[in-house]
């Protein structure tokens, strides 16, 4: 659901395409609402050119707050997958948690921090160009910039989770108590708050007329709370996997077919009788693919004796392998990057086991029953 867009300080920055309707939307409010009312007497025109520049600003400012978050990720070794800017902000999208909450920390204030950063600078900017009278296509720009990255700066300070706020909340109350989920959990738990009130706040606004403002605090709400218990689950699953290799969790005993074995028997002496959702076809003691009860499902019952399973196979290409010395959160990760049910553990083409996200739940949630 997003564009890319380029390469920035060495990341991947994409776009969502929500950000094309809050685009509109914004440049909407400034150019017809807001500059009209702080610099009157001017033409629509120039209302329109000084709303664009504005508009630009706010996503150049959003964009630089995420880089610092990322730069400073990137300086502890945390890999970042890309940046997506969103509707009402943006995503540095980790492919790892912090392990440690300083590092945490410190990541999370970076960005606040280059709001108010920026805010400083061009709130110099406007003061000097003000004061030199310069025209409002100038200044308006330039004030507009100051306001934005301060409340940019004040919004992401929230102390509830996914904001930034949040992050540092959980990670001092981490570092004070030394206990990962109890932090996460307090901090996820203001999110959910926070963002129940910017729905309420949205819901009054629009019945009192200012429906723009309005329906985007109900949108952030809504997209706040669900980040934030996603967040919570984030946090459980890699608590539950932490340490755990994928050789602990991957079933040994895999059940392999031979490709030239007709689906009628793939059906009755695979499907039927071992329950697994999908087997590896081997050919010699080499990989060809996989094939499921969904890839059986193609093919209409009468020809199931006179086609065979390598007719079916998912060819190789489309097959996520891990090593069996990486953690069992990597198995997860490529799993959901690759949008793939299972991954085949295989060391120089030998297949040694298979890991299903069933497999990985089940642990998560034997662990985070036990309180483990
Ligand atoms: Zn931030």
């Amino acid at each position: 659901m997003s564009y890319r867009i380029g390469h920035l300080a060495g990341f991947q920055i994409a776009i969502h395409y929500s950000w094309i309707f809050i685009f509109i939307l914004i440049l909407l409010i400034l150019s017809t609402g807001y500059m009209p009312f702080n610099y009157p007497g001017l033409s629509a025109i120039t209302y329109w050119i000084i709303g664009l520049i504005a508009t630009i600003m706010l996503f150049a400012s959003v964009l630089f707050h995420e880089l610092c978050h990322s730069i400073v990720a990137r300086r502890y070794g945390l890999p970042i997958a890309r940046i997506t800017l969103f509707f009402f902000g943006g995503v540095s999208e980790m492919t790892e948690e912090p392990q440690d909450p300083r590092i945490e920390l410190k990541m999370a204030a970076a960005g606040p921090v280059s709001s108010l950063l920026l805010a400083a600078v061009f709130g110099i900017a406007y003061y000097s160009t003000s004061s030199l009278q310069m025209p409002p296509q100038i200044n308006a720009p330039l004030e507009y910039g100051f306001w934005i990255n301060t409340f940019l700066a004040g919004f992401n300070l929230l102390p509830g989770f996914p904001m930034d706020g949040g992050r540092i909340l959980r990670a001092s109350l981490w570092l004070w108590r030394k206990d990962l989920v109890g932090a996460t959990k307090i901090a996820v738990r203001i999110g959910v708050w926070l963002a129940y009130l910017m729905i309420a706040i949205g819901i009054l606004l629009t019945f009192v007329g200012l429906w723009p403002t309005g329906i985007w605090l109900v949108f952030i709400g809504f997209f706040l709370k669900s980040g934030a218990e996603s967040s919570l689950r984030h946090t459980l699953v890699n608590k539950a996997l932490l340490g755990i290799s994928i050789e602990e969790i991957m079933t040994k005993d895999v059940k392999t077919i031979e490709p030239d074995i007709s689906i009628d028997l793939f059906v009755n002496e695979y499907l039927l009788q071992y329950r697994h959702e999908v087997y590896p076809v081997l050919k010699d003691g080499k990989i060809l693919g996989l094939a499921s009860i969904q890839d059986a499902k193609q093919i209409p019952k009468d020809r199931w004796k006179t086609t065979s399973v390598k007719d079916i196979t998912r060819p190789n290409e489309k097959i996520v392998m891990v090593r069996p010395d990486r953690e069992a959160i990597d198995a997860l990760m490529k799993m959901s990057k690759h949008d793939v049910g299972q991954v085949l553990v295989v060391v120089d083409g030998d297949l040694l086991g298979i890991v299903t996200h069933s497999d990985i739940l089940q642990v998560v949630k034997a662990k985070t029953e036990l309180n483990l």
